[in-house]
């Protein structure tokens, strides 16, 4: 993926303002970076509101941490999101990683303060979109225990839900993760209107979920232990 600082710069602001008006984030909740090169990480900073970022505002960090852009008038005195361990190990992990996007989807998150368990196949485009979402354990926002949370998970997966806290979706362009934490927030308020109905949700046949993770391997979206993940849930299930 190609895209200039300028473009990506804007493209940032642009995600923070849908995440905000979609209502992923609140306040200064949430926090989105993109890679501009191996080692220059483009950043929201710390303590703004995500739904109104301006371009300038955006900090360039290097996969230390360190800021290694030019300061100008608008970003001389703030600091890269609070949350930037947890990108950081996302890219350090992952060269296939352009963009680290956390949010606060309310359903999704509410669905894991009652233990509910993403990992299932229930919902045919979460399968093949987000794969199986695990749930971290919990641990203290923005400290480098949120980045050790995720650091056993993220190289097997690009959708993390944070225990009592957020989410976490990563992607090869900034879109596609914006889109991944669209499609997670839409997919939980279906699954909560369900579960709202009727605490035993049907769930996808087994003999048809090789079919899911098939188009999942198509669309270039398989992780590693995917298909161990999706044949030990179907034994799981023992139908
Ligand atoms: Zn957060």
């Amino acid at each position: 993926m190609s895209q200039s600082e300028t473009e990506l710069r804007h493209l940032i602001c642009r995600v923070g303002q849908h995440m905000y008006r979609q209502g992923y984030v609140d306040g200064a909740g949430g926090n989105i970076s993109a890679r501009l090169a191996d080692d220059r990480i483009l950043m929201s900073p710390s303590g703004l509101a995500t739904g109104f970022l301006e371009a300038e505002q955006l900090i360039i960090v290097n996969l230390a941490g360190d800021r290694v852009d030019q300061p100008n008038e608008a970003n001389a005195h703030l600091r890269a999101t609070s949350e930037s361990a947890m990108h950081l190990e996302c890219y350090r992990q992952r060269d296939d990683v352009y963009a680290v996007v956390h949010a606060h989807p309310p359903t999704a998150i509410a669905l894991t303060l009652v233990g509910f368990d993403f990992q299932q196949c229930i919902i045919p485009e979460m399968v093949v979109l987000l794969g199986m979402v695990p749930t971290a354990p919990y641990s203290t926002p923005s400290s480098q225990e949120n980045s050790d949370a995720i650091t056993n998970l993220i190289r097997e997966h690009d959708a993390i839900m944070l225990s009592n806290h957020g989410s976490l979706t990563v992607a090869n362009s900034l879109w596609n993760a914006y889109l991944m934490l669209e499609s997670l927030e839409h997919n939980a308020t279906i699954l909560h209107r369900a579960l709202q109905l009727s605490g035993d949700l049907n769930a996808i046949p087994a003999d048809q979920i090789d079919k899911l993770v098939a188009y999942r391997e198509q669309f270039g979206l398989l992780r590693p232990g995917d298909r161990e993940r999706f044949a030990k849930y179907v034994e799981s299930r023992g139908d």
